[in-house]
């Protein structure tokens, strides 16, 4: 399956669009249409159900975008956030070092400049006067305001290590060669979770944390071939790592990190006490003693879930002779839970569906459709990975039942109106194959 096929469904079902597209298109920046916004919106909802409301060691925040410029000299952005750049004497394109193989320009075959340092933050400029002095950067990680908030969080809430920070927002990195889609963008969403703990059980939590992580994509319906944990090398760790692995999925170009654990050990917070002159140690009460915790750090991508799990839910099958493309998401994730279909245009089943369409909507996202045929009616649904249709027919009119479809067994069951909410409560809830 190629990406085109994913970009073209993206755009025409409303998923996701070029950036201002009617201008000619800002490369590497997306808007989320209708049901995109939904499927990505539900990505990190279960991140965040999982990953801050339901454990008792987790709690979130949500820090600004802009930050004390000085933050970025004591995380070690300012130095070491760069990448490698290389330009094309020929053609004059450029390319991250490390992204391409051999000497020569991949394009064209030219001669490449040799590789000089490229920071990746977005500057600018706070306050009326544009001046170094009113410099200020756009996050590339949200990381850096949970570190500089531990002691607020930890004495507000009153958690004791090992426990964790978690938050979702969005970074931004002036990336050289962005592209394929939702998978490298210039602006983007994170979802990271500082975990603090005391030095020494930092391997284990590293362990435990790489486990935990690629269960939540299994369980959220990603398949398991699909998806590869693999441990980077020492010439690949990031400035503040001890070590990394990344979880990888099998996108349509092939394998790509999908999500990076690192153990930050305690660079950060030693840093920021180091650059602030505020000490960020922990006090164990127990053990009577101060120290600066290690962190492991599971730092995903929301765009690159979200794609992820769009690519992972794509199937072309055959229903009844005819070819289908049926998006299989979790109903969890799926963007719309049900459609609400009359049979007929007539006989008062469009204004019972409606009341219907409301009596679940007050619930769920959900779709109304009385267009075309049925089975082109369910197409569209099965395209955007709508899990269950309803139908209002004539017995509806007498008996107040309604049927219910499912999407991926294109099974059907008659229930009364009053219990329909319920049983889609609990189709979505029940473990999922697909
Ligand atoms: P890469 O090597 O792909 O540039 P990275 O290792 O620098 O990524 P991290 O700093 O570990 O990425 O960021 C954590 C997560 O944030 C990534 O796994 C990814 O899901 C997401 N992410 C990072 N950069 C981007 C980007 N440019 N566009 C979309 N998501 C991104």
């Amino acid at each position: 399956m190629s990406m085109e096929k994913i970009v073209n469904l993206a755009k025409r079902r409303g998923f996701a669009y070029q950036s201002s597209e009617i201008y000619g298109g800002l490369a590497s920046c997306w808007d989320y249409g209708p049901v995109g916004v939904e499927l990505k919106r539900n990505v990190k909802d279960a991140w965040w159900r999982e990953m801050a409301q339901a454990r008792r060691d987790i709690v979130g925040i949500d820090s600004s975008i802009l930050m004390h410029p000085r933050v970025w000299e004591a995380s070690g952005h300012i130095e070491g956030f760069t990448d490698p750049l290389v330009d094309c004497k020929s053609c004059k394109q450029r390319f991250r070092a490390d992204h391409i193989s051999g000497d020569r320009c991949p394009e064209c075959g030219g001669e490449l400049t040799a590789a000089r340092r490229f920071n990746l933050m977005f500057k600018t400029f706070m306050g009326p006067v544009e001046d170094t002095a009113s410099t200020v950067f756009l996050r590339p990680e949200t990381a850096q305001g949970i570190f500089v908030n531990f002691q607020n969080v930890q004495t507000a809430s009153r958690q004791k290590i090992p426990f964790g920070i978690a938050q979702v927002g969005k970074s931004f990195r002036n990336e050289i060669t962005p592209g394929n889609f939702l998978f490298r963008t210039r602006e983007f969403e994170q979802m990271e979770m500082e975990f603090f703990v005391k030095p020494g059980d930092d391997e284990r939590w590293f362990h435990y944390w790489q486990e935990e992580r690629l269960s939540w994509y299994l369980r959220y319906g990603m398949r398991r071939e699909n998806l590869r944990i693999r441990p980077h090398g020492a010439d690949e760790l990031a400035h503040y790592a001890k070590a990394c692995a990344d979880i990888e999925y099998h996108f349509p170009f092939g394998w790509s990190e999908l999500e990076g654990i690192a153990n930050r050990t305690d660079y950060d917070l030693r840093r920021h006490t180091e650059y602030s002159g505020k000490d960020l140690r922990y006090f164990d009460e127990e053990a009577r003693e101060r120290y600066f915790p290690y962190v492991i750090e599971p730092a995903a991508g929301a765009d690159r879930a979200t794609l992820a799990f769009l690519v992972d839910a794509y199937y072309e099958d055959e229903v009844e002779g005819e070819p289908r493309v049926v998006l299989r998401f979790h109903p969890k994730l799926a963007p719309i839970k049900a459609a609400v279909f009359p049979l007929l245009r007539k006989d008062g089943q469009p204004e019972r569906a409606l009341e219907v369409r409301d009596i679940v909507g007050a619930h769920f996202p959900v779709h109304y459709d009385q267009a075309g045929s049925i089975g082109r009616r369910y197409r569209r649904q099965d395209e955007i990975g709508t899990p269950f249709g309803v139908t209002v027919d004539h017995q509806t009119m007498q008996d107040q039942t309604v049927t219910l479809r499912d999407r991926d067994s294109t099974e059907q069951a008659r229930l009364p109106i009053d219990r329909l909410v319920d049983e889609i409560r609990r189709r979505i809830e029940a473990p999922f194959t697909r």
